[in-house]
């Protein structure tokens, strides 16, 4: 697959129907236009890439809505060089939003398919986290803890607390928390013990997974 002018026509589209749906941040909006999605997903999907849906990209999982991806990239009001660390790499769009952001990304995925799939895809498009991890999201990465955000993209039925723990001050942590459906909350870590905690709108995400070995 390439990426032509017709995809850049669908995805300047795709931008404007974010706009009417409340996304603000031109970051934000920039990524969403120049991002390739087509890419992320299996070539079969390729007419439907710049539709506002999730798809499957196997393994029983999904790639994010460019709603959602947007949503909680605003969310992590991020700037330059911080450190993020992604829970559920996935397809690998979410990341390219955060590098193009100029983030430095730290990425877990604890699909074995998908972490192969993704570490052979960033190298060919040229996206470059300054890790991918194959592992547990549950238990962050405290290696290269603290983090000025963490974004997680899949359902948590409950707030993982290394997380929290791994957010420097003033950093934030954006995730959805439920079961069959998830609130968007975002924490801010006020100082040691404290948390600012603001709760957005309802999303459907497939489940964060706990690895039981
Ligand atoms: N941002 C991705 C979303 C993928 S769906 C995209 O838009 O493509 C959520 C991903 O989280 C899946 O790939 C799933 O395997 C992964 N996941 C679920 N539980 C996890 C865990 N405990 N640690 C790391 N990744 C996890």
């Amino acid at each position: 697959m390439q990426d032509t002018l017709k995809h850049r026509g669908m995805r300047n589209k795709l931008a404007e129907v974010l706009m009417a749906k409340g996304i603000k941040s031109t970051k934000v909006l920039n990524a969403i236009r120049t991002i390739p999605r087509h890419l992320f997903m299996d070539s079969s999907f390729e007419a439907h890439a710049y539709q506002d849906k999730a798809f499957p990209i196997g393994a029983d999982q999904t790639i994010s809505q460019p709603y959602t991806v947007a949503f909680q990239t605003e969310l992590l009001d991020l700037q330059e060089n911080h450190k993020i660390l992604e829970i559920g790499t996935g397809s690998g769009y979410q990341t390219a939003v955060l590098l193009l952001l100029k983030a430095k990304v730290y990425s877990i995925e604890r699909q074995l398919e998908l972490f192969k799939k993704t570490s052979i895809f960033f190298k060919k498009l040229g996206y470059r986290p300054k890790k991918a991890i194959f592992g547990d999201g549950y238990k962050g990465f405290p290696e290269e803890a603290p983090f000025d955000g963490i974004i997680v993209t899949a359902g948590a039925p409950e707030v993982p607390k290394p997380l929290m723990a791994q957010l420097k001050i003033g950093g934030r942590l954006v995730i959805p928390v439920g079961v069959d459906e998830q609130v968007m909350t975002l924490f801010i870590r006020k100082s040691a013990t404290e948390f600012e905690k603001k709760e957005f709108g309802s999303f459907r995400f497939v489940p964060l997974l706990e690895n039981k070995n």
